[in-house]
């Protein structure tokens, strides 16, 4: 098998496998292939994963931070070194384009580990002077065992993301992959350990929802950090309230990506297709709903066709190809079903909307980039999130009436604007209820920044300083110089 790892799960440095576990396979999308085979985790498994994460934490914690960041540093240099190979593995693991991954994947999760290891070196508290007779420290402490549990759109990124800001602030870390895409995590648990990190800092645990829960759930869990769907954010948020635990709440969204009629057109296409398109529509953060000013949507509409038809569907691993398929055959269905939708509801199929026929595309779960134009906010398309490359254009008239349409959903994650008023600009994006909102670009996540949801999109933020709050705890102390003034 083309991909099989040494054994399912990644525990003390080592690779261990429990035949006991339920078996599952791991399927390349774009040939239905199977590449590896694998177990889920038992009880025993998650017991020695959380035993060793523990003990791992204690010696960490311990380190001289600048040790600390080194071994993030490592990391880093050795996912560069190695990023061919990283990406390849992704590819098989998604279906994504290796067009992407050599560029987005690994190398967005060595920018991570590195700029975390500069915040590691540098976590420091404030001093707070209380009067002649007083003072009070600060000391950002870490939480202890940081469960991360990953999406399958990008398994090598979410880990990453996750381990990071996680290990910087002094925590370790156990992450359960997607059942979908088990293997670049194991990769990842690999590097940790050949970067002089301690056995057990970073261990990888495989299964599906009942091993997340039960990981949720562990009394050695101090922070459930989930990269999922909604429905599963509201119950892995409840099971960690039921022990008091931190939260990071990374979930789906229904962003909108608004283009003025002053917008530099082609910036505005090309921004609108990534944020549909890219990774084969599987982002949590897309613009799938994409309002265009009435004045220039024919316009808008005839050219995004024209530069959607030249969009190459194809063998993921050819570096010519845009567009892998998606992730497995049910997720084909899913979306298929919403085109089927699509039309039932009357929207106007502008381009795609099909599978596609020919050599190489019948075992793989491909589906046409597709646009739908006309579509009302009540259709069914503008409302849930699809997680594939379907892309609605809503027109609208005014600015009010399109901030008021594109707040008008549960979710929050992301927002975009096209338009050269640049005070037009900010007054929108002040207005957008989102986690991130792009101006002139859409879906850029430099590590840099927070990123993260509002409503039910998520709470918490990965990447940028606001990352740290969300894996560490600060801890007060009061100091007294002069005497305890008791009136008894
Ligand atoms: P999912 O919610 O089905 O699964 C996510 C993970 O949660 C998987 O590892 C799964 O095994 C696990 N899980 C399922 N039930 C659980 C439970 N009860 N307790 C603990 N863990 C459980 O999501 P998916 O289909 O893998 O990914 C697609 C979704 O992820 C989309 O909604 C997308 O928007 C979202 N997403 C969000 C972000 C973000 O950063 N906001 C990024 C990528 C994907």
């Amino acid at each position: 098998m083309r991909a099989q790892p040494e054994a399912s799960h990644f525990i003390d440095g080592a690779y261990v496998e429990d035949d006991a576990g339920k078996a599952f396979e791991s399927v390349y999308a774009a040939t239905g292939a199977v590449i590896a085979k694998l177990h889920s985790a038992t009880p025993a498994i998650i017991e020695k994963a959380m035993a060793s994460a523990v003990r791992a934490q204690r010696e960490w914690a311990s380190w001289l931070p600048a040790e600390r960041a080194r071994v993030l540093r490592r990391a880093a240099d050795i996912i560069r070194a190695r990023n061919e190979a990283l990406s390849e593995l992704e590819t098989l693991d998604t279906g994504k384009a290796i067009q992407e991954t050599l560029v987005a994947d690994a190398s967005s999760g060595a920018d991570s580990l590195e700029w975390f290891s500069a915040q590691a070196a540098s976590l420091s508290g404030e001093s707070v002077p209380l009067g002649d007779d007083a003072f009070a420290y600060t000391v950002r402490a870490p939480l202890g065992v940081c469960v991360g549990i990953g999406a399958w759109n990008y398994p090598t990124q979410i880990a990453c993301w996750k381990a990071a800001p996680a290990l910087a602030a002094g925590n370790a870390m156990v992450f359960k992959p997607s059942e979908m895409t088990p293997l670049c995590a194991l990769k990842l648990a690999e590097i940790f350990i050949e970067a002089g990190a301690p056995k057990g800092l970073f261990n990888v645990v495989q299964g599906f929802g009942d091993v997340g829960a039960a990981l949720s759930t562990h009394k050695d869990t101090a922070k459930v950090s989930l990269t999922g769907s909604v429905p599963t954010g509201a119950k892995v948020y409840a099971a960690a309230a039921s022990g008091m635990r931190h939260v990071t709440m990374e979930l789906g969204g229904k962003s909108p990506l608004i283009v003025f009629e002053d917008a530099d057109l082609e910036d505005a296409i090309g921004g609108a297709m990534l944020g549909n398109f890219y990774s084969t529509g599987q982002i949590c953060s897309n613009g799938t709903r994409v309002f265009v000013q009435k004045s220039i949507l024919e316009k808008f509409l005839s050219r995004l066709a024209e530069r959607t038809a030249a969009i190459r569907l194809g063998d993921p691993l050819d570096p010519e190809t845009h567009l892998g398929p998606l992730i497995s055959q049910g997720q084909r269905d899913k979306v298929m079903s919403y085109i089927e939708k699509g039309k039932a509801e009357r929207a106007r199929l502008v381009i795609g909307g099909g599978i596609p026929a020919g050599d190489g595309f019948e075992k793989g779960a491909y589906i046409e980039p597709t646009v739908f134009a006309d579509v009302t906010d009540d259709m069914t398309i503008a409302r849930e999130e699809i997680f594939g490359p379907v892309m609605s254009v809503l027109a609208f008239e005014t600015e009010d009436e399109v901030i008021e349409r594109a707040n008008g959903t549960e979710f929050g994650l992301a927002a975009g604007l096209f338009t050269k008023d640049i005070a037009r600009a900010h007054r929108v994006a002040g207005k957008l209820a989102a986690g991130i909102c792009w101006i002139n670009t859409y879906n850029l996540t430099p590590v840099e920044i927070p990123f993260g949801g509002v409503k039910h999109s998520g709470f918490g933020r990965e990447n940028g300083k606001a990352a740290i709050e969300f894996y560490s705890q600060l801890k007060t102390v009061h100091v007294a110089l002069g005497r305890v003034d008791a009136p008894y």
